[in-house]
């Protein structure tokens, strides 16, 4: 499933097309995905204002006061196909030498810059035409917690998130009402960097482990930024590259392995339907911090 770093890697590989740029064609081939899919004559010919992405969702801030939201769901990925500096009218596009559309490419955005095709083969993506003043108060982001890798996510921040939470780290830190964007992975992979045992009890963390793990989720977060995102089972980039981050866990999908600092074998168990990875030694519950 696409986490935070392949969000933020998708809107960043997508702005060049889209930012600024008119959506000269639009194909909706799926009336619906997870939810009803907004009609092609509604997002043709509208100019992308802004694009932005605010915890898994990209939104493009459309000419016309709607938004249009995009979230990719478990399996979404979008391919980029540059239309190589030639000018283009719609009529000339369709003799583009592009790969024949696949299955499951549900929707495809034609800019002056080229074609954008999003593809979901499970279909729980979103795309969404939301009023842009209703943004804010939507039921999918009006709940949403701060931006882990803003500057405002500090330690004191995520302390009064945790305070009087029983429930364990690892999944609160996986609750979007704390901090947005830390899913499976990266919940395991910050909290050995804190080296924080994921069973502890989220409310009983210190301000000083808060503060702690606040930094070790940017880290970690950033890290997978800067190797463009993992490659688990259905993300690729927009442009077709895979990530790499997954060569650098130090705990995920590593039960059994030895730990990379103490070559403890790792543990694997399962927390609130997910599993957890930790190292029972760098993260022992005893640990003194
Ligand atoms: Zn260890």
């Amino acid at each position: 499933m696409p986490e935070l770093p392949e969000v933020e890697t998708t809107c960043r590989a997508l702005a060049p097309y889209l930012q600024g740029q008119t959506l000269q064609h639009v194909a909706i081939r799926a009336p619906k995905l997870r939810q009803p899919t907004p009609a092609a004559h509604l997002l043709e010919g509208r100019q992308v204002l802004t694009l932005t992405r605010r915890a898994k969702y990209i939104l493009a801030g459309l000419d016309d006061a709607h938004t249009l939201l995009i979230h990719l769901g478990m399996s979404g990925r979008f391919s980029v196909f540059p239309h190589q500096g030639h000018a283009h009218t719609p009529t000339q596009l369709t003799k583009y030498p592009h790969p024949p559309l696949a299955k499951h490419d549900h929707a495809i955005f034609t800019t002056p810059k080229g074609e954008l095709r999003f593809n979901d083969p499970r279909r729980f993506g979103l795309l969404l035409r939301i009023p842009s003043p209703e943004l804010p108060n939507h039921p999918l982001l009006v709940n949403l917690g701060p931006e882990p890798l803003e500057e405002t996510f500090t330690g004191a921040v995520l302390h009064a998130a945790l305070r009087g939470r029983s429930a364990p780290i690892k999944p609160t830190l996986m609750d979007n009402r704390v901090v947005v964007g830390v899913g499976n992975i990266y919940a395991s992979e910050s909290l050995f960097a804190a080296k924080l045992h994921p069973s502890l009890p989220a409310g009983k963390l210190t301000k000083t482990q808060c503060t702690t793990l606040a930094q070790c989720i940017k880290d970690v977060l950033n890290k997978a930024l800067h190797t463009g995102g993992s490659t688990l089972r259905d993300f690729r980039h927009p442009t077709g590259e895979a990530g790499h981050f997954q060569d650098e866990f130090n705990v995920y999908d590593r039960a059994g392995e030895p730990c990379h600092i103490c070559g403890t074998k790792i543990l694997q168990a399962t927390q609130a339907q997910r599993s957890t990875f930790w190292c029972s030694v760098c993260q022992s519950k005893r640990r003194k911090t």
